[in-house]
């Protein structure tokens, strides 16, 4: 794209302090020493104008932040570290390299919050929307990797912060709670974080674990943007709390004797119980809404 070695050169020139960092970006790849003696743990995520962010709205440093936040939030998921970071744009023809610029420095300030270095990228320009993606690479760091798999019958089922109506405004500015999940690593049984809302991602929970789960509606979080948002729409904050996408919170289970950080929400069960949801007068079972993304 036009302005391309500039851009390269500006990215150059964002100083990436590294040690480790042996070739930074501009070369064909980037070389890294992998002095670590642990597990390396790879992911990647994509947004979609229109669908995980609005241009029109959001400015490019948001939008950056938040790509990048998503990753930050899957290594938390999985305990791990978050070690280094790769990011593609796809701008839509008209978008200047400061836009793209934008974008960087938005990637840049939630991957310095956790010593995440992005190191490696590539830009283009088309006839359509903006399309992030980044890859991040996280690792183990003496803790060993929490999947969605472990959850065993009588663990408590927790969230780690209120939940519902991200929509306000949350889903932009939030943080990845990697350092909580590294104090409760060694005590939880199975772990995700929170994106497609409560009832989808306990599914992937009990699915990979192979068990079920009843849930105290009672005992929910519920965020007060869900009870703002419930006054806009009139559907209870609860429901908002049970389905609304993108809180990213983490869902946790572990032995309900630990005391650990968060709000106990549930208990799980032999899967052939299902998943219900208690509430104040019925057990009812708790399917997963359609999740539709708010923008
Ligand atoms: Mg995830």
């Amino acid at each position: 794209m036009a302005g391309e070695f500039d851009f390269i050169n500006w990215i150059r020139a964002q100083s990436l302090k590294s040690d480790n960092l042996l070739v930074p970006p501009g070369d064909d790849l980037a070389v890294v020493k992998w002095k670590f003696d642990d597990l390396l743990l790879v992911g990647v995520d994509q947004v979609l104008d229109g669908v995980h962010f609005d241009s029109s709205i959001h400015t490019p440093r948001q939008i950056g932040k938040k790509v990048m936040n998503r990753n930050l939030s899957d290594c938390a998921a999985m305990a791990c570290l978050p070690a280094y970071a790769l990011a593609t744009v796809a701008l839509p023809r008209g978008r200047n390299i400061d836009y793209a610029k934008e974008l960087y420095l938005g990637l840049r300030e939630a991957g310095d919050a956790f010593d995440c270095p992005v190191i490696g990228g590539d830009t283009g320009s088309w006839d359509g929307k903006l399309v992030v993606t980044v890859t991040i690479l996280g690792r183990s760091a003496g803790v060993k990797p929490i999947t969605r798999a472990g959850a065993k019958v009588g663990d408590g089922i927790y969230v780690s912060g209120p939940l519902g109506g991200s929509i306000l405004g949350r889903h932009l500015i939030f943080e990845p709670r990697v350092v909580l999940a590294r104090e409760i690593s060694a005590r939880v049984s199975a772990m995700i974080d929170l994106s497609d809302g409560l009832s989808r991602d306990l599914l992937h929970i009990c699915r990979e674990s192979g068990v079920g789960a009843i849930i105290y509606a009672d005992a929910i979080p519920v965020h007060e943007d869900a009870m703002a948002l419930s006054q806009q729409d009139q559907r209870p904050p609860i429901l908002h709390a049970l389905h609304d996408g993108e809180d990213y919170e983490l869902l946790y289970t572990a032995s309900p004797t630990d005391n650990l950080p968060g709000t106990r929400i549930g208990t799980i069960n032999a899967a052939s119980e299902g998943i219900l949801l208690q509430s104040e007068w019925h057990r009812e079972p708790l399917d997963p809404l359609g999740w539709e993304h708010p923008l």
